[in-house]
């Protein structure tokens, strides 16, 4: 008997199709002290896929990931000096949070912005279509 959670198999970032179209998109924190804008192939309604992960960070904040290459991506309303962050002990992401609302809108990863799509303008949540990451076990 296995207790590990069912996952897809993991290769990193999912690689956007070559034919994907792309969309601008609009989003930021609860109180908008925050806002940005990126570009990423469609996501709502059967698009791609949103990442989900089961690891300690992710499962606290619920996060619904997309990866945004960071030439993608544009604060639009407000600084990332003034975002809270929190670093992770021995990890190599930083989360970024409104200091005043708490929406936690953006992850910094390498050279991706690891967007939470539950901070995205006009998104309906039971529309989209999810990879299950099995971070608790990879990372
Ligand atoms: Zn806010």
């Amino acid at each position: 008997m296995s207790s590990k959670v069912s996952s897809d198999s993991w290769t990193g970032p999912p690689k956007w199709p070559e034919d994907a179209e792309i969309k601008e998109y609009a989003g930021g924190c609860h109180c908008k002290k925050f806002r940005f804008k990126f570009t990423h192939p469609i996501f709502e309604n059967g698009g791609m896929k949103v990442t989900t992960c089961n690891c300690s960070i992710c499962n606290q904040h619920g996060l619904y990931n997309i990866y945004v290459p960071q030439s993608r991506f544009e604060l639009t309303s407000g600084s990332e000096d003034e975002m809270s962050k929190y670093q992770l002990a021995g990890k190599p992401s930083t989360h970024r949070f409104c200091p005043n609302c708490g929406s936690n809108m953006i992850v910094r990863w390498g050279d991706l912005v690891v967007v939470n799509v539950r901070a995205v303008d006009d998104i309906d949540v039971k529309g989209l279509d999810f990879f299950h990451l099995d971070g608790r076990n990879l990372f």
